[in-house]
């Protein structure tokens, strides 16, 4: 069974860019906590079953593949990384165009997505990428297994849990907090450095036409970014064992109790 675990490099410290208007990337980037559970899930799911392998799939800049050796130090098998210039600027169209082209590539029975990303934060990714392949999708993952050719999981709704079945392969983005990444050894991240990292590109990899991805084949555009209002006055109550006390005090001179 081959697992493919779709991740995002996203900068450590979220600035914009005054002058594009986009999230700037420059700085120093790294795996966000969410993809770091998925990729936990997907080695769970690879464990169970013989002969597995699980894949990190990213289009990001060829300065973050760095940002995925965690993710190989924990045990996924290799990497594969969409970059170049011409996916700059490329919104939810484009890239899901190019991460659809390099998943039918290498046809995954499952296709793992985090819930959403800390940067991108739309958590419409895993179903645009599902609907350009045709596959079931099941969502808002808290738990997974699969068995028998199909991927069953449990699902956080507002009233309740939904468990939830699909024939393989299948798509699964999961929610924030499904299974604790575990802590690699030091022999793991020494090890993580020669583990596969394979590049594709437009033309290389990536057959579509230039005009689909980047700014190009972009079809929203970002008018303006400014700062929200810095919040009040805040009140840092601190526990001594009367914070209750503080707390029904606060409540009360606010008349909110
Ligand atoms: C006009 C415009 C320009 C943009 N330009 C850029 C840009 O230059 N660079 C950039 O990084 N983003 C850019 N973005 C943001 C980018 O389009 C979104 O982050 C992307 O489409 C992800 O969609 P999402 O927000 O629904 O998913 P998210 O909520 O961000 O992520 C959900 C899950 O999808 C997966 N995922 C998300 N992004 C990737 C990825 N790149 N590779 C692999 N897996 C991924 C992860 O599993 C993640 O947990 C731009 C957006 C707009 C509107």
């Amino acid at each position: 069974m081959r697992i493919v675990v779709c991740v995002k490099p996203v900068p450590l410290t979220v600035e914009l860019d005054r002058t594009t208007a986009r999230v700037d990337r420059t700085g120093p980037v790294g795996l966000a906590a969410v993809d770091e559970h998925a990729i936990e899930t997907a080695l769970r799911i690879r464990d169970s079953s013989e002969g597995a392998e699980v894949i990190l799939l990213a289009l990001t800049a060829a300065t973050a593949f760095d940002s995925l050796r965690p993710g190989l130090a924990i045990g996924a098998d290799r990497a594969v990384v969409i970059a170049g210039p011409e996916f700059e600027g490329s919104d939810l169209l484009g890239t899901s165009l190019a991460l659809a082209e390099a998943a039918r590539a290498l046809a995954p029975d499952l296709l793992v997505f985090g819930a959403s990303s800390s940067d991108g934060n739309g958590a419409m990714l895993w179903a645009a990428v599902a609907a350009r392949l045709d596959l079931p999708v099941v969502s808002r993952a808290i738990s997974a297994e699969v068995a028998r050719g199909r991927v069953t999981a449990t699902r956080q709704m507002e009233f309740g849990l939904d468990v939830v079945e699909a024939d393989l392969p299948a798509v699964l983005a999961i929610s924030g907090e499904i299974a604790a990444p575990r802590y690699p050894s030091f022999r793991d991240v020494i090890g993580a450095k020669k583990k596969t990292v394979e590049v594709l590109g437009l033309g290389s990899g990536i057959d579509v036409p230039a005009e689909r991805v980047g700014a190009a084949g972009s079809r929203t555009t970002v008018l303006g970014i400014r700062e929200t209002s810095p919040r009040g006055t805040r009140t840092i109550i601190r526990d001594e064992g009367d914070a209750h006390v503080q707390l029904a005090a606060f409540l009360r001179e606010r008349r909110l109790l």
